[in-house]
């Protein structure tokens, strides 16, 4: 791998005065920059939780570049956002969400966020008789969030962006099947019922890949607090919506009352994807449209950036219309089914191998692994030092991550090209390292 100082002196260049041809630069960006490009289009790629490309959706994203279409407004984009429609359209069908809910497509997982969020604001506050829009924040009721503890850190992030800072939340924490222990979940519940409030859901916890006890803790909660919005994460969880064998884990999670997830992960669409669903539109709407009177508005048609934080955008609905059509909804499952059946190959090829220690067995398409130091000393430094051998290989490359305070190695596969001959390459090249 190159390291950061010799990219720098690559592509540092003084800020040119004169130009050169197009072909000539892209051929010299090429040639800087290609050291510092990982291979998260591989089947080998087990890192975050990171997606490749389809190839209809990776073409579609060229078009997307070349039609360059300002996506924000029908009449600026007219093919582009009848695309979004259908599409989106086709997303609440394949991950069976209710057919009312309103959706956009956002640059990933922290604009869909943001976005739900933003009409979870507008509810709670609207119930409270504070209309959040004109009035802002200065003086409202206090909002309280209330979330599971396995909140991806990004989750903050969207937080303040609506303007509810770290302290409005409550994080609860999770039992020993990793997900939201419902009888702490009470307990903070019942602490304030009477507050406006956002309980903020997993569906895929992003370690584990497990899922909050919807049918369980959605009526529980709405039976204790009046004033509530339900939220849920799904970034890649929600997928597993698609799949007859995985649906079950979800089981609830259809009774929220609005969901993020991605495209960029697991349905394969080039970076950036990101899709907010709301079940209920009016809210979505009343926080993100704002009708000035020199757009051009055709009532009959969808203008995106009544539903999107984004004015301007690009047409990034193209790409999952496309993969949408190339994979059909039986090819989604097949998908999901493989990549979970893939990370299940992997930890099952690794156990019982002398210094690997098994934490997490997939119950979806992730599972967790350390390396115990075979000196006894110190499993996390030994453990960063095998991923570091094994990515230095080029013959798969994986991410660390901090669980129940040991460091381990993550193994996530949401790549629609990942075989069985990638994963027994995998293993082969862990195994070799370790020892
Ligand atoms: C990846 C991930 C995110 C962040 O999503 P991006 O769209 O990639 O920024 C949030 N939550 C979970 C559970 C994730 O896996």
């Amino acid at each position: 791998m190159v390291s950061g100082a010799e990219l720098r002196a690559a592509l540092r260049k003084d800020c040119p005065a004169e130009g050169m041809p197009a072909s000539q630069v892209i051929e010299e960006l090429v040639s800087a920059a290609s050291a510092g490009v990982l291979g998260s289009q591989t089947g080998r790629f087990f890192a975050w939780v990171i997606g490749g490309s389809l190839p209809s959706a990776l073409a579609a994203d060229w078009l997307t570049s070349a039609w360059d279409q300002n996506a924000g407004l029908f009449a600026c984009a007219p093919a582009a956002s009848m695309m979004e429609e259908v599409a989106g359209n086709w997303l609440k069908q394949i991950l069976r969400l209710p057919q009312q809910c309103s959706f956009a497509f956002t640059t990933g997982w922290e604009m869909a966020h943001f976005t739900c969020l933003a009409a979870a604001r507008h509810a709670v506050l609207e119930h409270a008789g504070w209309e959040v829009e004109k009035r802002g924040l200065i003086g409202a009721p206090p909002i309280r969030v209330v979330s599971s503890s396995g909140y991806h850190g990004s989750f903050m992030k969207a937080l303040r962006m609506v303007g509810l800072g770290s302290d409005s939340m409550r994080a609860v924490p999770m039992n020993e099947r990793n997900v939201v222990g419902v009888r702490d979940l009470e307990a903070a519940l019942q602490e304030d019922p009477d507050s406006p409030t956002i309980l903020v859901l997993q569906a895929g916890e992003i370690n584990t890949g497990t899922f909050d006890q919807f049918s369980e803790v959605v009526p529980l909660a709405r039976k204790m607090v009046e004033n509530l919005w339900i939220h849920v994460d799904g970034a890649f969880g929600l997928w597993a919506r698609a799949s007859e064998r995985f649906r079950h884990l979800t089981d609830g999670v259809e009774l929220a009352d609005s969901w993020a997830t991605d495209g960029h992960k697991w349905l394969n669409v080039p970076y950036d994807s990101g899709y907010a669903f709301v079940a209920r539109p009016q809210p979505h709407r009343a926080s993100m449209a704002l009708h000035a009177s020199y757009l051009t508005h055709d009532e009959s048609f969808r203008d995106a950036l009544d539903w999107t934080p984004e004015w301007s955008r690009r047409a990034r609905g193209i790409p999952t219309y496309a993969a949408i059509r190339e994979l059909g909804m039986i090819g989604i499952a097949t998908l999901v089914d493989r990549c979970c059946e893939m990370a299940a190959l992997m930890v099952e090829g690794l156990s019982g191998v002398p210094n690997v220690e098994i934490l997490w067995r997939p119950i979806l398409n992730q599972g967790l692994v350390r390396f115990v130091d075979p000196t006894g000393t110190d499993h996390d430094r030994f453990t960063d030092q095998v991923v570091e051998r094994i990515n230095q290989t080029g013959e798969a490359f994986f991410s660390t991550s901090v669980w129940r305070g040991m460091r381990c190695m993550r193994i996530s596969v949401s790549n629609w090209r990942t075989s069985e001959s990638d994963v027994e390459r995998a293993v082969r090249a862990i195994k070799r390292r370790v020892s």
